[in-house]
């Protein structure tokens, strides 16, 4: 074998888990697109996937707040990546997986399966809720990984470094995907923790309680 071919072979071994995070608007989407990119510049076969919450910009591609695509494919779950990416593992060297925080604790597992097979996992992801707490399986996805990128972004009340994703409004879902408008970046001073009214009002009520009587024995 010719040494251009031995040289070439250092690659062969690229099994790593990455994992990029931080708050909305840190460019976590950008940093993704970019590393797949250049693993296709080095010919690498690279499988992308995200899940199907994020209905924002294209439903068959990553996008980036500032426009970059690359192709995606949209599952549903864990199982569903894992039923379309198994089947043609052979072929894949890269697996690159957006929104990763929408996925269950599964994708840990999948994460050491894959690594375990040679291949290089890139995941993307916030890594705290709008409540400022952690947001599995992000979390989990750290502690594995071979290297982590924790993005920060600009607050948009004082222009400090902002670490947190500030909700704005009152719609009740967690997973609520969206961009401007809806969210801010935030730094500790500014950032308000989000709370689920309707989740405290319940856990306020004594055991046994109709939701529909009084709530005279509150407070
Ligand atoms: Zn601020």
């Amino acid at each position: 074998m010719a040494s251009a071919g031995l040289i070439a072979h250092a690659a062969v071994h690229p099994e790593r888990i990455e994992v990029i995070t931080g708050p909305m608007f840190s460019g976590k989407s950008e940093e993704l697109i970019r590393r797949l990119k250049r693993a296709q510049i080095a010919r690498r076969r690279v499988a992308c996937f995200k899940p199907d919450l994020d209905v924002r910009y294209h439903r068959n591609a990553i996008a980036s707040h500032s426009a970059q695509t690359l192709e995606a494919v949209t599952v549903a779950n864990v199982e569903e990546l894992k039923a379309v990416l198994m089947p043609t593992i052979e072929k894949v060297e890269v697996v690159g997986i957006d929104e990763a925080q929408f996925f269950n604790g599964s994708l840990v597992s999948l994460a050491n399966e894959l690594v375990g097979l040679g291949r290089r996992v890139i995941l993307a992801g916030l890594d705290t809720t709008f409540a400022g707490e952690p947001f599995a399986p992000i979390p989990d996805l750290m502690a594995i990984a071979d290297e982590v990128t924790k993005l920060s972004a600009v607050c948009m009340q004082c222009g400090a470094t902002a670490v947190h994703t500030q909700r704005l409004g009152s719609d009740q879902s967690l997973v609520l995907v969206g961009a401007a408008g809806v969210y801010e970046a935030r730094c500790r001073a500014c950032f308000q923790p989000w709370v689920d009214e309707h989740a405290a009002e319940q856990l306020e009520l004594p055991v046994g309680a109709r939701a529909e009587e009084p709530s005279a024995t509150k407070a």
